[in-house]
């Protein structure tokens, strides 16, 4: 039976750099459970290494975690990629952690990357920065996408730094470019003033958390036979009934 889902599609660990130690799985769960949220997908800069982890815990909390990823271009373009297949996104992940530079994450500048199991001991600490940009150029990335079956939507593109709109001055328009990121704080109507040329795309509200607090501050409502990304995606085209809506802007998205 179809149904709405609240989810939030992007969510820092404690593998990111910048994302707090705080992030841990189990108190993560206890604030998604809290705010209501049903899906949500852990997306790491560059890496999806705590994402079986996270998703494992995920379950006891009766929450749909989806491997995600959050990938930065060389040209400085932040990307959501998400994946229903374990398989698919490993495979994503491995080639995608080949393109980063060799160059080590600095814990006393960046903080620590923490690679973590469900019982939340540490297994490793990730060595490669994982703050830079993978060699991949944008249209690369759509590419990878493509090949490993992924979904994949532009992170805040309103936002200044690390934006399609903010390193390519617009959203270029390409057929596997259908849904964009908006960040928390965005007010959809003004964005929308200002770029009407993007007002037929899907969008997509996130928190982007890097703390427990900011869990919550934003999420999008979809409409879906199940809670996978492969529904997602669908909802974002507006195939066979799914819907979106996007919860802040109050704002029917279709
Ligand atoms: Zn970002
Ligand atoms: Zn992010």
């Amino acid at each position: 039976m179809m149904r709405w889902y609240k989810a939030d599609l992007h969510i820092h660990s404690v593998l990111s750099p910048c994302g707090s130690l705080e992030m841990a799985p189990k108190a993560l769960m206890k604030k998604v459970k809290e705010v209501g949220l049903d899906i949500i997908a852990i997306t790491d800069h560059n890496s999806m290494s705590n994402c079986l982890a996270y998703q494992q815990v995920a379950k006891e909390f009766d929450i749909t975690c989806v491997y995600g990823v959050e990938v930065q271009s060389a040209e400085e373009i932040h990307v959501i990629v998400l994946f229903d297949d374990w398989h698919k996104a490993n495979g994503f992940a491995s080639e995608l952690y080949d393109s980063l530079l060799p160059i080590d994450n600095d814990p006393d500048y960046f903080g620590d990357q923490v690679v973590i199991n469900s019982s939340e001991e540490i297994v490793r600490f990730e060595e490669r920065a994982l703050i830079n940009s993978s060699i991949w150029s944008f249209d690369q990335v759509i590419d990878y996408v493509q090949n490993y079956d992924g979904f994949m939507f532009p992170a805040h593109v309103d936002a200044v730094s690390y934006s399609i709109i903010g390193q390519l001055g617009f959203v270029p328009s390409q057929k596997e470019i259908f849904a964009l990121g908006l960040t928390a704080k965005c007010d959809v109507k003004s964005f929308l003033e200002q770029n009407e040329y993007l007002k037929d795309y899907c969008f997509i509200q996130n928190s982007d958390a890097h703390y427990l607090n900011q869990i919550g501050s934003a999420y999008t409502e979809f409409f879906l036979e199940a809670p996978t990304v492969s529904e997602i995606k669908k909802a974002c085209l507006k195939q066979a009934d799914r819907k979106i809506r996007l919860r802040l802007a109050n704002k029917e998205n279709n």
